[in-house]
């Protein structure tokens, strides 16, 4: 699967960026051969407003991604593998509004999570300071989902805590690429936690920014992959 090109000196610098993802994949294969509860996936913000034409902040495309996202939901549904999801529960006036359509509202229709991104029985954290016996509460729930009420999925105070209680490797992937996926990619980089962003699995606001907003996770240390390499490396 995975090959090294002969590193010839004939290599054009598109061809020697080819070789360091597939590098990248190497080294995950290596993590997941030894252990599937190494890695743990983080599910950015695929809720209705954003993932499904007409809705309230609408990601052009977004819905082409949906196919990725249930192989991935079916993946580890059946490898036990963990999900932490962010999901925005704005209220009606949240300073957010400033910026963004509103969006996202706590009890309506478009701030639910589309139905290939949801387990059964999900555990919903607030964004609230948290009860002192939370985590071994979390611990019995495959899907954990973080609500926030701004862009970076950090400002929910369980974030820190659950991040250093799951699995060291995470998987990226959701809406949208410059904003809420880029800081949680960010955020993990930060908190020191192996990031690699499933490339074909986000979606951008707009295509420069978007690019811009890879550009600098890459900087930060995250690595990229398809979700074909990935399934293809875990179910190896
Ligand atoms: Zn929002």
């Amino acid at each position: 699967m995975a090959r090294e090109s002969d590193g010839s000196a004939a290599d054009i610098p598109v061809l020697a960026e080819k070789r360091k993802s597939q590098i990248s994949v190497l080294v995950v294969t290596l993590d997941v051969e030894a252990d599937m509860k190494t890695i743990f996936l983080l599910d950015v913000d695929t809720q209705r407003d954003f993932m499904l034409p007409g809705g309230a902040l609408y990601v052009p495309g977004a819905e082409r991604i949906i196919p990725k996202l249930r192989r991935l939901f079916d993946f580890a549904r059946k490898n036990e593998v963990s999900i932490l999801s962010s999901t925005d529960a704005h209220v009606p006036n949240d300073p957010e509004f400033k910026d963004f359509p509103p969006h996202c509202v706590r009890g309506t229709e478009g701030q639910r999570k589309i139905d290939e991104t949801l387990l059964r029985r999900p555990l919903t954290i607030e964004n609230k300071p948290a009860d002192r016996n939370w985590i071994e509460t979390v611990q019995k729930h495959q899907q954990i989902i973080v609500q926030k009420q701004s862009l970076d999925l950090f400002t929910n105070p369980a974030v820190d805590k659950l991040i250093r209680a799951l699995p060291p490797h995470a998987f990226v992937f959701g809406v949208t690429t410059e904003y809420c996926v880029k800081l949680a990619a960010l955020g993990l980089r930060k908190a020191g936690v192996k990031t690699v962003v499933i490339g074909d699995a986000i979606a951008a606001l707009g295509l420069e920014s978007g690019q811009k907003a890879i550009e600098e996770m890459r900087r930060a240390g995250a690595d990229f992959i398809t979700t074909d390499t990935l399934m293809g490396v875990l179910s190896a």
